[in-house]
Formats: structure tokens, C-alpha cells, sequence
């Protein structure tokens, strides 16, 4: 890939690591802050814990976003960014630039996603 648009990518990957890195701050503080306040009011207890949950899952969920861009950042430094981590063929641009993380060209991520089943998809 060209010089140029490898640092046109490594910008966008470095914005979204910032900004999901605020993410995961914003979750952790106001799951801390649940667990502070309102332990007095035991009626709202349950749902406090149920909220705090889904802010720590929802910082689960970032963890892995953040995880995702590292390896990127990664795959840029070692000079295989772009390159399908399955057939080794060049991840269409387009595709890059919607999902800068992708690691598989559309190709392969159909066959890796049928191959998960479906699971993947349906959530609770
Ligand atoms: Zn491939």
C-alpha cells in the first residue's frame, strides 16, 4: 500500500482508539459511580446492578474495539495492513476504509462468519 494512504489509515485508526478509549473511561466511571451512589435506597439496588453490568459489558465491548486498533496499528508498523490475514490478498480499499480494523478481505470474513455459525449475530 502507498505511503500516503497507509498514514491516511493510521490516522483514522488512531482517532478511533481515542475515542473509544474515552469510551471505556466514560463506562468504568459511570459504573463506579453506580456502585457509589444510591447503596441507601435498597429498592433501587437490583436495577443499579443491572446497569452497572451493562456499562462494565459495554466496556468489555470497547476492550476488544481497543484491541482490534492495536493490531492494526501493528499490522501498519510490520507492513502487512491491508492484506487479508487468511488468503493473503489485498483487503479492498473500500472496505478499509469502512471498517479500518478489518484483517480479512470480504471474502474470507463470509467464510469465517459461516463457519462461527450463527451465534455471532443474534444477541440475547
Ligand atoms: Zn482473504
Amino acid at each position: 500500500m502507498q505511503p500516503e494512504k497507509l498514514a491516511r489509515f493510521k490516522t483514522l485508526l488512531l482517532a478511533a482508539l481515542q475515542q473509544h478509549t474515552e469510551h471505556v473511561r466514560d463506562d468504568q466511571a459511570a459504573a463506579l459511580e453506580l456502585s457509589d451512589d444510591g447503596v441507601k435506597d435498597t429498592v433501587d439496588l437490583s436495577l443499579m446492578d443491572v446497569n452497572k453490568e451493562m456499562a462494565l459489558r459495554l466496556g468489555e465491548r470497547e476492550s476488544q474495539m481497543i484491541a482490534d486498533i492495536d493490531q492494526a496499528l501493528l499490522r501498519i508498523e510490520e507492513g502487512s495492513y491491508g492484506k487479508c490475514a487468511r488468503c493473503g490478498k489485498l483487503i479492498d480499499e473500500r472496505r478499509l476504509e469502512a471498517l479500518p480494523t478489518a484483517r480479512y478481505d470480504a471474502a474470507c470474513q463470509a467464510i469465517i462468519e459461516a463457519a462461527n455459525g450463527e451465534d455471532e449475530h443474534s444477541t440475547l
